[in-house]
């Protein structure tokens, strides 16, 4: 008889046997600023509002499969030309995961700069696809020479740029975007999660290339419970991503909410104005405290904690911890960001408490 051990070991392809699942830290009480999430609570009066759309719920039913009162409200509020189609994910996450599905065949390749998102690489992985990394410079900025190299030796399939970068939070200078988008015989994603935080965005480039679309979530704007993402392009594209789309991959409660939330979405753009007020305090009470902290156009910073404490981010961040603040330790990943740590920007007071306890520790 066959152990289960076997069996597994048999049935399940070495490289996703080999995968840890996506690592989520316990927050249970915590000040929490790991996870680039937008800190505010509705008012009252608005959640009130919300809870009577959720009552007249048809939860017996299917949601619509195309959610078009979603992607109404969706290029209302972002402006995005009705030229374009839009296309509903359970998160972008699922979305990464759809793209990847579509190319995928023996030896396609999926390309991202790094560090980037880790789910680029994760999503390759679960999908049988080959992923390139290829480096950023020790600033942050794409290697274009080794990105046209990849591009044109390997052609992958399929590109994606995070703009802003996670981690790193930075913007990419447009020419050399436009360069790469040029070079490439593969489709180019330009992920817009940090979008509400960013000076740029990247629309125009639908109308300029064939080869890209762009892609959002309502998860950075104040909507991460939701759980909605959503690519916008030419429907050459998006035809046949929905194709292999699950049919009702947007839940009916996620559907009626997301309607109410885009009719208040100035709501949500002023508190992310809040973020970006906190963002330039926190960068220079962090840089006070002896951190380099990188330029950022997303809610989080990235900061290193090489001049005044070497070697100490681990340490910072378990120290924090005990202090009842999670933050993200980038240390001991990719090896341009050793000794960094990623602080997501929280409320006035929960950034106030994670001061406190840094000048406690340092
Ligand atoms: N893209 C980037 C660059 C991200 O950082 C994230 C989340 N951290 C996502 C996509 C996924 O977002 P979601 O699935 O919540 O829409």
């Amino acid at each position: 008889m066959t152990s289960i051990t076997q069996m597994v070991e048999n049935l399940v392809r070495p490289e996703i046997r080999a995968l840890s699942a996506y690592p989520v830290g316990d927050a249970s009480g915590m000040v929490k600023l790991d996870a680039m999430e937008n800190p505010h609570q509705w008012s009252e009066e608005l959640k009130q509002a919300w809870a009577k759309k959720i009552q007249h719920a048809d939860i017996n039913r299917y949601p619509h499969p195309q959610a078009p009162k979603v992607k109404d409200g969706l290029r209302k509020a972002m402006n995005v030309p009705e030229q374009f189609d839009c296309l509903l994910g359970n998160g972008s996450d699922e979305i990464i995961q759809l793209l990847t599905m579509l190319v995928a065949k023996p030896r396609a390749k999926v390309m991202a700069p790094e560090p980037g998102f880790v789910m680029y690489k994760m999503i390759a992985i679960f999908c049988g696809v080959e992923y390139v990394g290829i480096p950023l410079t020790a600033d942050f900025e794409l290697d274009m020479p080794a990105m046209l190299t990849c591009i044109n030796e390997q052609q992958p399939e399929l590109i994606f740029l995070a703009q802003p970068n996670n981690p790193t939070a930075n913007l990419y200078s447009e020419s050399q975007l436009r360069e790469l988008i040029q070079a490439s015989q593969g489709l180019v994603i330009m992920d817009e999660a940090y979008l509400p935080f960013s000076s740029r965005n990247h629309l125009h480039f639908l109308e300029e290339f064939d080869n890209v679309l762009v892609m959002r979530t309502l998860s950075k704007v104040g909507l991460a419970g939701l759980r909605l993402g959503m690519i916008f392009g030419r429907s050459e594209w998006l035809n046949e991503l929905d194709k292999i789309r699950m049919p009702y991959n947007i839940n009916v409660l996620t559907q009626i909410s997301a309607e109410f939330a885009l009719e208040h979405y100035d709501i949500l753009l002023g508190q992310c104005e809040l973020i970006k007020q906190e963002r330039t305090r926190m960068q220079n009470a962090l840089t006070e405290l002896g951190f380099t902290c990188y330029k950022s156009e997303a809610n989080f910073i990235l900061a290193r904690a090489d001049m005044a404490f070497e070697g100490q981010a681990k340490e910072i961040f378990e120290q924090l911890k005990r202090h009842n603040v999670l933050i993200k330790c980038l240390a001991g990943g990719h090896p341009l960001l050793e000794n960094c740590l990623r602080f997501t920007i929280g409320t006035e007071g929960e950034n106030g408490l994670l001061l406190e306890a840094l000048k406690d520790i340092l």
